[in-house]
């Protein structure tokens, strides 16, 4: 019979991988506490509406990446794209707004998208994302902003470019749509210099044209109008506010004009982190300003600003730079034992270290005491107890101090505590 293989763009996270992925998550959640942000936990399934509304239908994440399917029940679900939509629509449904503004909330787990899976890019990916609700205040892009920066900078990764953008709002952004479309029509080859894709996206998305990959599409758009030029007084007003606020905080950031985002419910700020170490999937980060998401998935307005940073691509980053997270913990003692009845009494003083709050394991295989010596020095064990046939006869252990060699008898009774005190001197050491 075939062998059943993981699904295309999906990833086995083990071993030392997973001790990365935890410590990201754990600085995340550092992060979060001083920075005052509450976790949320949400469902990784929505209505498909909250979604196709939220994010926009003429997206490429709602035309073309939804894994959306119905229900037993009839009804269209879909599992998360990305976790803002479900922030909001449970700020919404839970009335947060009665709560005092704004509301500051950070959660991770599982997105899917039906994205052609290479380097950096999967079906399904994890996403730490962060979000500051409820207030249209310039102060909390900024805050938004040096949120994700502190992650980077406490889990040691440098070198990373920060992006912004201003895209504007449903005010300004129709005359900036129509002065693209006017300069792409009008430029030499028109839109027949534009791939595929983008004289799809020319009627119902042309921002998006701005950050194809496609060099033609590129060059076509070179010397196009900027967004920053086409602002109201109230968007132009606001991305001065935040650009000299993050001067103010000394962060290293380049305006450009053609960052746009995926994602339809972004107005005014819109930024990006990308990481050399990523290649051509090069952000580790996205984010701005949604003030008109709640709307659009039928609340009042509720301005916000937030950012999602990929966890895979994270863990590129920390690789590819070096970043030693330390060692993993090894268990502290090993037992070795000599017969079946030794493995009785290893079982029950394991039980007991373990108990005492001691990283403690045992040989179960009844291996001779010379290879489970043996595997006790290549595991790193600080300590080996030696349960032989004396020991048993006797009612004592060995302890063996693994560093030196040395190896002394203590009762079985006053195991646990010798081993306690083993273990703090040796960390005095
Ligand atoms: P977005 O939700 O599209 O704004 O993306 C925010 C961040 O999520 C990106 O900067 C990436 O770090 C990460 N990301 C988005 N899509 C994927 C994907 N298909 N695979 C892995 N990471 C992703």
């Amino acid at each position: 019979m075939e062998m059943i293989k993981a699904p295309r763009g999906t990833k086995d996270v083990l071993g030392d991988e997973s001790r990365k992925w935890a410590h990201v998550i754990g600085v995340c959640r550092e992060v979060a506490e001083d920075f005052g942000y509450k976790e949320a936990m949400l469902p990784i399934f929505e209505h498909t509406e909250l979604f196709s509304r939220g994010i926009g239908d003429a997206t490429d994440v709602v035309e073309k990446e939804m894994y959306t399917f119905t229900d037993r029940g009839g009804r269209s679900v879909t599992l998360r794209p990305e976790m803002t939509a479900s922030v909001m629509r449970s700020y919404l449904e839970r009335d947060m707004s009665r709560l005092p503004q704004p509301v500051k909330v950070w959660g991770y787990g599982p997105m899917f998208r039906y994205e052609r899976p290479q380097k950096g890019r999967y079906r399904q990916f994890w996403q730490v994302d962060f979000e500051i609700l409820g207030s249209p205040s310039p102060l909390r892009d900024i805050e938004v902003i040096d949120t994700s920066m502190e992650i980077y900078r406490r889990l040691g990764i440098n070198n990373l470019s920060v992006l912004i953008n201003s895209v504007g709002c449903p005010k300004c952004r129709p005359a900036y749509r129509d002065a693209l479309r006017g300069f792409i029509s009008g430029s030499a080859s028109g839109l027949g210099g534009l791939c595929e894709t983008c004289r799809e996206r020319f009627e119902r998305n042309p921002l998006r044209i701005l950050d194809c990959k496609n060099p033609e599409c590129k060059t076509l758009t070179d010397s196009s109008p900027s967004m920053i030029d086409s602002l109201c007084g109230e968007c132009r007003e606001h991305f001065g506010a935040v650009t000299r606020g993050l001067a103010a905080i000394g962060a290293s950031v380049s305006v450009d004009n053609r960052l746009v985002r995926g994602l339809d419910y972004y107005t005014k700020t819109a930024y990006e982190i990308l990481a050399g170490e990523l290649g051509s999937q090069n952000a580790v980060c996205g984010g701005g300003r949604y003030d008109n998401l709640a709307e659009s998935i039928g609340g009042p307005r509720v301005p916000s600003v937030g950012f999602a940073s990929g966890i895979e691509r994270i863990v590129i980053t920390l690789e590819g730079q070096g970043v030693n997270i330390g060692e993993e913990p090894k268990p502290r003692v090993l037992i070795v034992n000599a017969s079946e009845e030794a493995l009785i009494s290893s079982v029950s003083l394991l039980h007991e270290l373990r108990g005492a709050g001691l990283s403690a394991d045992m040989d179960c295989a009844g291996r001779s005491l010379k290879v489970q010596m043996k595997r006790a020095s290549s595991a790193g064990a600080r300590f080996v107890c030696v349960i032989g046939e004396d020991e048993l006869a006797s009612g004592t252990v060995g302890i063996k101090d693994m560093s030196d060699g040395e190896q002394r008898t203590v009762s079985r009774n006053d195991a646990v505590s010798a081993l306690q005190t083993c273990l703090l001197d040796w960390g005095k050491r």
